[in-house]
């Protein structure tokens, strides 16, 4: 190994990063530069779906770099972009896609082709819930209700109005014929609290997109592909919305989000609305034709239900233990709530070995790989038990 004073000095400390380097994933295991294994509970955030060095990517990725095209400008067309769109409409309400390079670009998309179906109409204004989580950029940080998050670029996106969710009055009240361009919502949120959003709710705000003829917007970028064990989170629901919004696991780790449009919206989106130049670019639209064609097989989803049995039935055995408030989530996208904050049971849970994440100050966040084996399920919540 070659001796380097590099240490991360030259990043921007944007993120609290945690003094661990890693060289290598196996798995659903990532080993450190001391050769030390820790069990991921995180998916990079809900990235890594299909863990580290799965036979399916390696392939892809071969496959993909072997003729040369890394980049092709959307002026041309290529096959790896049409055949995901291809995919992903077939599985969806959708009929054309909008490819993006990470989740707040599909947000910034999905909002700027609502407003543009509305701007005939003159109208403008975004409903959004709270507790949402929509990005960084200027348009998702106006529609995310975090105010530490928000207040520093301040003033934001105007005409974003919030509504609690569950509460059918405020939505109707909110949603207007006259100057609502759309709706957005996580049908799980995931940085607010892992709060599955009650279908009851999602149903009312498609009724209310309805009547003020609206676009409703599901931002199904971390809760989507097959992290809820079925392909999209509102399909519990039975719920369809106007734009759907995908990211985070699509690209099998690469940069990666797509804007999925029903056909009404997409009809009043005219040629240079918008645009993006690395935008579903062939090597990575390949890498994610091979991930999510694994992760929509109805045996892999089968297979990430019986796995979130495993773990909700251990996480729910929790409830009544002293401090644990809430156990909530579906699938493998779960959250415990504790009185006390959760940070010190993240750092003692690292020191044990194991990677998992907060959502917000009290809640614990579990998304491990939808490959992740019960036998490392089982390990990885011991491990937790033994450090509370
Ligand atoms: C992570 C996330 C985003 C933002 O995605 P980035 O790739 O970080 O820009 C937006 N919405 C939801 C629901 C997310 O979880």
């Amino acid at each position: 190994m070659t001796a380097t004073a590099v240490h991360g000095e030259h990043l921007l400390p944007v993120y609290a990063r945690r003094d661990v380097c890693f060289v290598r994933g196996e798995g659903c295991e990532l080993i450190d530069d001391t050769g030390r294994r820790f069990l991921d509970f995180t998916s990079g955030i809900g990235v890594n779906a299909l863990g580290y060095g799965h036979p399916v990517l390696r392939a892809a990725i071969q496959a993909a770099a072997a003729n040369g095209l890394l980049h092709v400008s959307n002026l041309y067309r290529h096959r790896p972009g049409e055949e995901l769109a291809a995919l992903l409409t077939s599985h969806t309400s959708g009929s054309q896609v909008f490819f993006t390079n990470s989740g707040a670009e599909a947000v910034e998309g999905a909002l700027k082709f609502a407003r543009r179906a509305a701007a005939d109409d003159g109208k403008h204004e975004i409903v959004a819930v709270r507790g949402g989580f929509h990005g960084r950029t200027f348009g998702a940080l106006s529609v995310t209700d975090r105010s530490d998050y928000r207040r520093p670029f301040e003033p934001l996106v105007p005409g974003i109005r919030f509504v609690e969710p569950d509460d059918l009055a405020q939505a109707a009240a909110a949603i207007h014929p006259d100057h609502t361009a759309a709706v957005i919502v996580e049908p799980v949120q995931g940085e607010g609290g892992v709060r599955p959003m009650p279908p009851g709710f999602l149903r009312f705000l498609r009724d209310c997109c309805d009547r003020a003829n609206c676009a409703l917007i599901f931002d199904e970028i971390q809760c989507g592909l097959g992290r809820t064990g079925i392909r999209f989170a509102h399909e519990h629901s039975g719920v369809h919305p106007d734009i759907l919004v995908l990211a985070k696991p699509l690209g099998g780790g690469l940069p990666m989000g797509a804007v999925v449009l029903h056909e009404e919206i997409a009809a009043l989106v005219e040629p240079g609305d918008h645009g993006s130049t690395f935008g579903g670019g062939p090597f990575v639209a390949s890498v994610a034709l091979a991930c999510a064609r694994t992760i929509l097989q109805p045996d892999f989803l089968s297979a990430v239900r019986e796995r979130g049995r495993i773990l909700g039935d251990r996480l729910n055995r929790w409830m009544g233990r002293p401090g644990v408030i809430d156990v909530r989530g579906v699938g493998l996208m779960w959250g415990v709530e504790m009185a006390d904050s959760v940070g010190p049971i993240v750092d003692r849970a690292f020191d044990a070995g194991l990677l998992i994440l907060q959502a917000g100050p009290h809640v614990l966040r579990f998304l491990p790989p939808l490959v992740i084996s019960p036998e490392d399920l089982e390990r990885g919540v011991d491990m937790l038990e033994e450090v509370l």
